[in-house]
């Protein structure tokens, strides 16, 4: 177990020396005395030199892209430019304020309005909201815009929407919350949404249809007109979770293929690292019928400048965040198109999807595939093989993984494939450190043959071995606690 900073602490030690001042107005004057410590507060004293290394070592007990590839299916843990770090942190936009008026933001808004532009222009949508600050938060915004065209035209009877049984958990969760009743769709053999069950499944109170694509089996969903019409035939909307933009960005603009609202995940495809819950940025796009019902205030343009607009307050769903959302996620989004520009982001999205099927390529002879075709961003492997043959589960696997240097991939997911394993290599790797990743899967189920103990007790080399996850949740060990 590593040192807390608490043990490095030396009386007297310090890593700053702050300037003497009297305080202007006494603390008590200001705070009163009931609220000032009797005692002053624990802190460890250290050197800058301590916490430095301190923090440093604890970096690296814990993965993380610069240290090596992080293949998290459906997560898109791709490689962010420092760049857009560094731009981002410039006084103009570090130190804006979201209170100060619209006339001393016009660069600000200009941004805004341009990249709502630029991802109306990447969805094939009419109009793209900035606010939801999360990928759920931005389901809930579109979800909510479909009650919003419901209940505006006294559709109130249609109170079910329909989700195929590969969805991102997300979706019936975002589909309850808004008070909807999910009906659930069983995917077909070849992975996909089964026209025909739902035909059967689709009525008059049927609100709408939510489907991820590329599905989490990293398979292209190559129904949706006719889904799309069959949902439009009964005045249904088609919702598409575009979490996962990366296989898609120049290739496919879902507004054009029957889609009526979508959401992305700015801090998965857009250029913000991610991780550990935080924070995010989930805009929301829909087709011109649906424009009335987005938040409030969109970004606008007018002869004097940009400005917010509160045009559709009566018909819009309110709004779904404080100010202008995630100010700081949407300026790196910005940077990463503008510096790509269109064809740039066609690229990053066929090395995306090349990178995944040479993946599966060279895994393919080791690992069961199910579905084993042409994959788009990611695939699905399993280990139902090795279960079978030498007892080892998907999470002995994914464990032994850490030993070797990398991040496991997602693991029982999608819960349609027993055993799952979900890969995402993204754009960013190069076929060297592919084929190194391959290598040590390769390893690894050569392992599952030879010393098969050995992969119950993984990881071995890791600062932490196998932790019990369950017991981790129900019995929380604080690891310190600070005293007063
Ligand atoms: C990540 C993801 C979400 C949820 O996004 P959050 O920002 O984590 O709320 C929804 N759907 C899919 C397909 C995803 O991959």
């Amino acid at each position: 177990m590593s040192k807390t900073i608490f043990e490095y602490s030396t009386r007297g030690r310090m890593g700053v020396t702050l300037p003497k001042r009297e305080l202007e107005i006494p603390l008590e004057d200001m705070f009163g005395a009931e609220q000032l410590r009797a005692n002053p507060i624990r802190l460890p004293e250290v050197s800058e030199l301590d916490v430095m290394r301190h923090y440093i070592m604890l970096s690296h007990k814990n993965h993380f892209i610069e240290k090596g590839l992080y293949p998290l299916g459906s997560c898109t843990m791709k490689y962010n430019p420092k760049l857009h770090e560094s731009l981002v942190r410039h006084t103009c936009f570090a130190n804006l304020h979201p209170y100060q008026h619209e006339d001393t933001l016009q660069g600000a808004l200009e941004l805004l309005y341009e990249l709502q532009q630029d991802l109306a222009e990447i969805s094939g949508m009419a109009q793209v909201t900035l606010q939801p600050v999360a990928g759920a938060q931005g389901e809930f915004a579109g979800i909510k815009i479909i009650a919003a065209y419901h209940h505006a035209k006294g559709n109130n009877h249609k109170t079910k929407i329909i989700i195929p049984d590969s969805a991102h958990g997300t979706n019936p969760a975002t589909c309850h919350l808004v008070g909807f009743e999910v009906v659930e769709l069983k995917s077909n053999p070849d992975g996909r949404c089964d026209i025909n069950t739902l035909r059967g499944l689709v009525d008059e109170n049927t609100a709408g249809f939510m489907l991820t694509n590329p599905n989490t089996l990293g398979l292209f969903e190559n129904q949706i007109e006719e889904i799309a019409e069959i949902m439009h035939s009964v005045d249904a909307l088609v919702y598409m979770d575009g979490a996962n933009l990366n296989a898609l960005m120049g290739i496919v603009q879902p507004g054009k293929i029957g889609f009526d609202v979508m959401h992305f995940n700015l801090h998965k495809t857009f250029s913000t690292p991610h991780g550990g819950g935080g924070p995010g940025c989930g805009p929301v796009g829909v087709v011109e019928k649906l424009v009335p019902y987005l938040p409030v205030p969109m970004i606008a343009k007018n002869d004097s400048g940009y400005y917010l607009d509160y045009s559709n307050q009566v018909t819009s769903i309110g709004k779904v965040h404080t100010y202008y959302g995630n100010f700081a996620i949407q300026v790196r989004a910005y940077i990463y198109i503008k510096m790509l520009g269109a064809l740039g982001l066609r690229r990053v999205s066929e090395n995306a999807i090349l990178n995944a099927n040479y993946l599966m390529k060279l895994l393919k002879p080791y690992y069961h595939i199910q579905h084993e075709e042409y994959c788009m961003h990611e695939f699905v492997m399993d280990g139902t093989k090795q279960k079978k043959e030498q007892g080892i589960s998907t999470l002995d696997i994914a464990k032994r993984l850490l030993d070797k240097g990398y991040h496991a991939p997602t693991i029982y997911f999608p819960l349609i494939i027993p055993e799952a394993m979900m890969v995402e290599p993204t754009e960013t790797e190069s076929i060297d450190s592919m084929n190194a990743f391959a290598e040590a899967m390769i390893e690894i189920a050569r392992e599952c043959k030879d010393t098969p103990d050995m992969l119950h007790e993984a990881p071995l080399c890791t600062p932490v071995r196998r932790v019990d996850d369950v017991r981790a949740v129900k019995v929380l060990d604080p690891i310190f606690q600070i005293q007063d």
